[in-house]
């Protein structure tokens, strides 16, 4: 951290700061120029706080030059991370498409979801069975019967499942389950609790950003699962709310190249949830594995406008067999494979 000391400055204000940053453990490297003195803090500055300082007279303002997130950093981890999910990569050469319903509705809806997924060649699948609806009149999910009629759908065709936790209090179903990818949404980016929780645990972990997050919160939130133990994690660029109202979000092409450079950690893409238009998911999911993606999270519904949740932006199966041909081209185009 450097504190930067306003132009009156007093030896006496320099000591102050000197004193909180010993106390705190570190040591300071006072450099005195001819209009600012600068204070260097020297030792672990995880501990500080800009606002420890800004409140201090004579402190003009302080800020940490370190990154406030270390496991989840590519300073810490140069190579790529792989994350292992039932025996299937995502983050290596291979790029993975996860596919399947916005939401488990019924169980022949989910046996045909689970069918279409594998034949159109897409190796995991994915179902909100706990559904964080905006309206709380709105069908709120399947709940527990949700992850029987999921994990039932899946097994058949040895399909890897990608579900929601909404709460600490499911995890328990989540386990039973044995639900491989646990996803957190956009809603929760910021819910520490949950990502604390889900830092303990074994599983590996979509988290998407929060609509409005920046990219450091959003590093920021990894770092808390990280933290608990938990390195499995997985970013989902999803769409962020900006002043545009053409489409649900705007998908933020460029975190893909920055996270990249940021992380090591994988990077997918949700384009369903960015144009939240079934036809707009080709076009967004090209432009998503072209700038450098390693999988996508994408909604297909055996019967689109019968989809209870989020009909407008599900492909048809159809659809999903076309996408799975164009990104495959893409792929080749990069350097990858599908
Ligand atoms: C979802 O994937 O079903 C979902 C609710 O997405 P998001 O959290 O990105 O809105
Ligand atoms: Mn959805």
């Amino acid at each position: 951290m450097i504190i930067v000391m306003g132009r009156e400055v007093t030896d006496g204000q320099v000591g102050t700061v000197v004193n909180k940053l010993e106390s705190a453990g570190l040591k300071a490297n006072i450099s005195r120029g001819i209009e600012r003195t600068v204070i260097g803090a020297i030792g672990d500055e995880s501990r500080l706080d800009a606002d420890m300082f800004t409140s201090l007279p004579g402190v003009e303002s302080a800020m940490h030059i370190a990154k406030q997130y270390k496991i989840v950093s590519r300073e810490s981890h140069k190579e790529n991370t792989i994350v292992d999910i039932a025996g299937l990569k995502l983050g290596g050469n291979q790029i993975q498409i996860i596919a399947g319903p916005c939401s488990v509705e019924t169980q022949e809806q989910m046996d045909l979801a689970a069918q279409f997924t594998h034949e159109a060649g897409c190796r995991l699948m994915r179902g909100g069975a706990f559904k964080p609806r905006t309206s709380p009149y709105a069908f709120q999910g399947k709940g527990v019967e949700g992850l029987d009629m999921f994990r039932k759908a899946a097994s058949r065709y040895k399909l890897p499942i990608v579900t929601e936790l909404m709460d600490v209090r499911q995890i328990d179903a989540f386990l039973e389950y044995d639900v491989d990818v646990i996803q957190i949404g956009t809603r929760n980016m910021q819910n520490f609790d949950l990502l604390k929780e889900v830092g303990r645990l074994n599983k590996p972990v979509i988290l998407k950003r929060g609509m409005s997050a920046t990219i450091s919160e959003w590093l920021m939130s990894a770092e808390y699962i990280a933290a608990g133990g938990n390195h499995n994690i997985i970013f989902c660029e999803r769409g962020i709310r900006t002043f545009e109202t053409a489409y649900r979000n705007v998908l933020d092409v460029t975190a893909i190249p920055m996270l990249k450079k940021e992380t090591h950690l994988p990077v997918i893409v949700d384009p369903s949830h960015a144009g939240g238009k079934a036809w707009m998911v080709a076009a967004l999911s090209q432009a998503a594995i072209a700038a450098g993606a390693d999988g996508l999270l994408v909604e297909m519904h055996p019967s689109p406008c019968d989809a209870w949740c989020d009909a407008d932006q599900a492909l048809t199966p159809e659809e999903l067999k076309k996408l799975m041909v164009t990104m495959g081209a893409i792929a080749g185009a990069v350097g990858r494979t599908l």
